[in-house]
């Protein structure tokens, strides 16, 4: 039976649970174990695909097309294992399946309660879909005293009493302040969190404590005596300077070791640290830097672009530059500021997005990228709007826009509500916003003699997408002979997927999101491409 790892928070919200988990898992994963690492939210949304980034950051979409929580990012990119559907949870998602169960009568006249069904729910997601993993660590999202996480902590605690408690590990990860006017580190908060969690019957085998410095011995000892938890698990994670460092902190801070101890199991081999290291390197002493403008919506939200803002650090790293990022907010954007706010920039992106907001602004932009020839990546709504540019401009389109936007115009995008994925037709649209979308990993076939087949060096590639309006493939030859390339397109050839301009040194538009693909350990090539011909457009 696979060991479960449950991660649990305390005293505040974004203590970095998510990066320790990732950290975690890489560490166990590196000494030759299968692991899995899953999310359970307990925000009422079903998922958090029609929740707003400026409320909950990005939604982060996995290969089978989930919609989930950005933490499952950070497990991917630390661990290189593509998350599923069924690694994320949300009480909303439970809540509807139990109701939709009772409709049916299928509880046979029993009355439903949160214990036992909702927690039954619960631990049958934390099982599901587990054949051969050696580890499965989950993380428990909210903090704990929260109310909306008490059906997890009391699932949770359940789980290990069935399944005995040799076979799960708690891992509690809680804030020790330092408190500048008294010069002192404060275990308290700690202790309070522990002790809430002990009253709901769970003792922690671990105590990760986030510090702003490294805690004394006498404080470590304190922690242990008061939260029950032996001086070796009590385990400290100073900030990092880059998040790259912290799979070498946890691994210094012996993390894996004690977790390998609690199951009784000898380590296989020393993890490879030497990846991190490298990367971490690179980050720290880079001095040539590249500015590379965002221009989307929620560019001021910190986590509403996490993946790209990571997928665009990956490209820096292996062009051994710091990419800076200028945000530009779309919507504040007007067409006479275009020219001095994007005046430093040797690169442009125009990010996914949804609804009319910003959306002149992102045009104006790309006729300023064209026209300058300066690089340009247009991902998903970005590749949109880069269409509706060209066909306004170039094709004289004046009333081109995407159904979306305008239900009146000429439809450069249009609204599908089916595709055709492996020879399957999906069927997209229905009345509900949530999950009516062509989501998930698609195919694309590239065009010889493109810049795209040189970037992927391959014919055919998969990427994930999320969106539910698609570029018209009627006005194809139109672009094409006008220099617009459609230079990858869907195995049927109905959907363009990848366009490109013949006369510029690099402007591409994907109506699929590469970022969630790429890993610090092995950038995506079009980023690393984005960001090797911004480097010599900055060298000009
Ligand atoms: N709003 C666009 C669509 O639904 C683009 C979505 C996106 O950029 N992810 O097609």
């Amino acid at each position: 039976m696979a060991r479960y790892i449950f991660v649990t928070g305390g005293v505040v919200s974004s203590l970095g649970k998510g990066l320790s988990s990732a950290s975690l898992g890489y560490l166990l994963r590196s000494q030759g174990y299968k692991v899995r690492i899953r999310k359970m939210d307990p925000y009422l949304n079903v998922d958090p695909g029609t929740m707003s980034p400026f409320q909950h950051g990005e939604v982060f979409v996995t290969d089978d097309g989930a919609e989930t929580d950005l933490d499952l990012g950070h497990y991917e990119r630390f661990t290189d294992i593509s998350a599923k559907q069924s690694d994320n949870i949300t009480t909303g998602r439970i809540y509807s399946d139990i109701i939709k169960k009772e409709r049916r009568g299928g509880y046979l006249g029993k009355t439903v309660q949160v214990i036992p069904h909702v927690t039954d729910r619960i631990k049958e997601f934390i099982k599901k879909d587990i054949t051969n993993e050696d580890f499965v660590i989950c993380e428990i999202g909210g903090t704990v005293g929260d109310i909306e996480s008490l059906p997890f902590l009391e699932a949770i605690r359940q789980f290990s009493n069935d399944n005995g408690r040799s076979k799960s590990l708690f891992i509690h990860l809680t804030f020790v302040p330092f408190l500048k006017s008294s010069d002192e580190i404060k275990t308290k908060p700690t202790q309070h969190s522990v002790k809430e969690l002990r009253s709901i019957g769970i003792q922690p085998d671990i105590v990760i404590c986030r510090s702003q410095q490294s805690i004394p011995l006498d404080q470590r000892r304190k922690i242990s005596l008061f939260c029950n938890v032996g001086i070796d698990n009590v385990i400290e994670t100073v900030d990092v300077k880059t998040i790259y460092e912290a799979p070498i902190s946890f691994f210094n801070q012996k993390l894996d070791k004690q977790v390998l101890k609690f199951f009784k199991i000898k380590s296989r081999k020393r993890p490879n640290l030497i990846p991190w290291k490298k990367i971490t390197n690179i980050v720290l002493k880079t001095k040539q830097t590249v500015n590379i403008a965002i221009i989307g919506k929620y560019v001021n939200l910190k986590d509403a672009y996490k993946s790209l803002d990571e997928a665009l650090t990956h490209g820096g790293i292996s062009n051994k530059v710091k990419v800076n990022l200028v945000r530009i907010e779309s919507d504040k954007l007007r067409s006479r500021e275009i020219k001095s706010k994007l005046r430093n920039v040797s690169g442009i992106l125009i990010p996914g997005g949804f609804g009319k907001r910003g959306t002149e602004g992102k045009i104006e932009a790309i006729k300023y990228a064209r026209e300058k020839k300066i690089p340009f990546l247009g991902i998903c709504f970005g590749m949109q709007m880069a269409m509706i540019e060209f066909a306004r401009n170039i094709l004289n389109i004046k009333k081109a826009s995407s159904s979306e936007l305008d239900k009146n115009c000429f439809p450069v995008i249009g609204l599908i509500d089916e595709w055709n994925k492996d020879g399957k037709i999906i069927k997209g649209t229905d009345k509900n916003l949530g999950g009516t979308m062509r989501l998930g990993l698609y195919e694309a076939k590239l065009r010889n003699n493109s810049a795209i087949k040189n970037i992927y060096k391959s014919s055919m590639i998969k990427e994930r997408h999320r969106h539910r309006y698609e570029v018209n493939i009627n006005l194809m030859q139109k672009y094409e002979k006008k220099g617009l390339m459609f230079s990858g397109i869907s195995p049927d050839n109905k959907l363009p997927e990848i366009i490109e301009l013949k006369n510029h040194p690099w402007f591409i538009g994907v109506q699929f999101h590469p970022e969630f693909k790429s890993r610090p350990l092995s950038p995506h090539p079009l980023f690393s491409s984005f960001i090797k011909a911004a480097k010599s457009f900055n060298g000009k």
